[in-house]
């Protein structure tokens, strides 16, 4: 029986987080709506080829979600909430056989059972990959079981659509208004449950291993309508990126887990680095760990290849059939955008902004501190610390898909009927405000472009919120950041023809971005410690006593105000991190 009466609920996002989060709600004869800026199966999981993690142990190294529990909250410098982080790693290996349900090829070993592989931060093999395609896999199968509940009438899709503003009245969400980008129709959807799923805000930096949509602008929006915005400070810096023109193509760590290795030349010799540095964990660190070592033989050593700022990802040791099977989409993306092939030569990397660890605040259930407002996948903050393990985040995502639709179920179910009238009003307004900001910016006649403060963000950005930070560097670029935005208002829009609409969305979300990398800068201007991802030399340790905290920002006019919250450590008692032989 399909639940009478209830608005669906509005699902922001049509990644792996949001298409499992639709179809558990649809498994459950709830309506839902899915918005999505690009079409559901080209969202940005579908770039991950590395794998996810679940423990299966079918290479008998007596693995066990206690150990997968653990190299999390141990790869996260203490900083994840414990009880979240465990039931995500007991559900893992559950979520992996949902997905062999739904179609999704995993590689199997010759008697059948699933292959793993290594990644960073844990010394057994546990991530199930799906040949060189796991996000992709695993996203089109989601995607069909998407298609199968449309048919049924029970999800709806709205592509190119971009969302702009939620609706609420006091501290509860009454809907959503979005825009189509392509005609700029404005529409609104009534619900008393939306769940923002919209991934990862990478673009504030410019240049990083996300696509160009990454600029977190929904989740930017409804930080500045009340909701916190959590560990901002804690931005992933992947270690091995390969520096486009435009672009920096991530080459996964699954090529280390496979045998690559990271080196440069000392004293005329390749120097193995991370091997001499770490011998327990060689080249499989975390990549906290890794971006730091490759940053201080580039920056601080001066010994980076050629003395530029990069070093060798060596795969010229690796079997040319795991080459050719396992790494396919390292090697094609070697060949095909640098015109190197891996097995004749080593490819030349640097860290790389990758992904944002802090993201939107929520409860155990996903709910955010708006009631009715939710939020799952890359862009709430729930289950990586200060650094995420590889392989972690396709599992986090549909974890908090899975988890998130009993509780909205819950919710709504809970609810108490709304007036009409408050909702006529709410909407309104909304509406009428999004009219104006878009009538605003389309007759924008000042003489600074969009692209250029773009530009001078993501480079200012990449300087000062990098892998080393440090306070005065912070404050230039919180002041610096001030100054842009005083300089958004002097933009100007060519509105000729279809490039001056795409414009005036891209106006809409610099605006957006430019208060997210606020809250990144401030949040690591107020953190004096180093923790993860989050390095300042002028503080070199982790601070328990004064630092094992969430932090939350929370909009104002004048900037972000931060506060702190608890961390959950109810299973195992905060310890030395290392990685050298005395580690763990
Ligand atoms: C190159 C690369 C490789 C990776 N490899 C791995 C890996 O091997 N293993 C692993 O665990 N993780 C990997 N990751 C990380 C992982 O892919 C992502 O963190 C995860 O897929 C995020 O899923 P999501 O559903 O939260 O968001 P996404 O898949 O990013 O989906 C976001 C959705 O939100 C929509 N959206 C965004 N903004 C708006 C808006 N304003 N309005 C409307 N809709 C919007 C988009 O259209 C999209 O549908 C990789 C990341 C990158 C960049």
């Amino acid at each position: 029986m399909v639940a009478k009466g209830l608005d669906p609920v509005i699902i922001v996002g049509g990644g792996l987080a949001g298409l499992t989060a639709a179809v558990r709600l649809a498994e459950k004869r709830i309506k839902v709506k899915i918005i999505s800026l690009c079409p559901t199966r080209r969202s940005h999981s579908a770039c991950a080829q590395g794998g996810i993690n679940a423990v299966f142990d079918t290479i008998h190294q007596g693995d066990s979600t206690y150990e997968h529990f653990l190299d999390t909250i141990y790869g996260g410098d203490y900083l994840a909430n414990q009880s979240s982080v465990k039931q995500m790693c007991e559900s893992a290996p559950e979520i992996i056989n949902y997905m062999i349900q739904m179609g999704v090829a995993y590689n199997r070993k010759e008697n059948g059972e699933l292959d793993l592989r290594m990644f960073g931060g844990g010394k057994k093999n546990r991530t199930v990959y799906a040949g060189t395609t796991t996000g992709q896999q695993m996203l089109h199968c989601c995607d069909e079981q998407v298609q199968k509940w449309m048919e049924q009438g029970m999800i709806e899709k709205y592509e190119s659509w971009e969302f702009v503003s939620l609706i609420k009245d006091d501290n509860r969400c009454n809907g959503v208004v979005v825009q189509n980008v392509d005609t700029l129709e404005l529409k609104s959807f009534r619900s008393n449950a939306v769940i923002l799923a919209t991934g990862g805000a990478g673009y504030i930096y410019g240049k990083s291993t996300n696509s160009l949509i990454n600029t977190g602008a929904a989740a930017s929006s409804v930080y500045q309508q009340g909701v916190l915005f959590a560990n901002g400070e804690f931005v992933q810096i992947h270690p091995t990126g390969i520096q486009g023109r435009d672009k920096i193509h991530l080459i996964s760590e699954a090529a280390r887990g496979e045998g690559g290795r990271i080196w440069t030349y000392k004293d005329n010799k390749p120097w193995y680095f991370l091997e001499e540095m770490y011998p327990e964990y060689g080249n499989l660190v975390p990549r906290d760990i890794a971006a730091r070592a490759i940053y201080e033989v580039c920056v601080k050593q001066r010994l980076g290849v050629d003395g530029e700022k990069q070093v060798y990802l060596d795969l010229r040791d690796v079997d040319e059939s795991i080459l050719q099977n396992r790494l396919a989409g390292v090697a094609n993306t070697c060949k095909n955008f640098y015109s190197i092939d891996p097995k004749k030569e080593p490819i030349k990397v640097f860290p790389a902004v990758h992904y944002f660890m802090g993201g939107l605040h929520v409860d155990n259930y996903h709910m955010t501190n708006i009631k009715g407002l939710f939020s799952i996948g890359e862009c709430d903050y729930m289950y990586h610390g200060a650094n995420r393990l590889g392989a972690n985040s396709l599992l986090a995502a549909i974890y908090s898909g899975f988890k998130v639709a009993p509780h909205v179920l819950d919710y709504i179910l809970g609810m108490e009927s709304k007036d009409d009238k408050l909702w006529q009003r709410t909407e309104h307004d909304v509406i009428t405000s999004t009219k104006e900001e878009y009538e605003r910016i389309k007759h924008m006649n000042g003489n600074e472009s969009p692209y250029k403060l773009h530009q001078e963000m993501g480079t200012l950005m990449s300087e000062y919120a990098f892998i080393e930070r440090n306070n005065r560097d912070l404050q230039k670029a919180d002041e610096k950041l001030q100054e842009l935005q005083e300089r958004w208002d002097n933009i100007t829009i060519n509105s000729s023809g279809n490039w001056g609409a795409s414009s005036i969305l891209f106006v809409r979300q610099l605006r957006h971005m430019m208060e997210l990398a606020r809250v990144v800068v401030i949040s690591a201007l107020h953190r004096n410690e180093s923790r993860g991802a989050h390095y300042k030399p002028e503080f070199p340790y982790r601070d328990d006593d004064k630092w094992l905290k969430t932090t939350l920002a929370k909009w104002t006019p004048q900037g972000p105000k931060i506060s702190y919250q608890e961390v959950d450590t109810s299973f195992i008692t905060p310890g030395t991190r290392s990685y050298d032989t005395k580690g763990r």
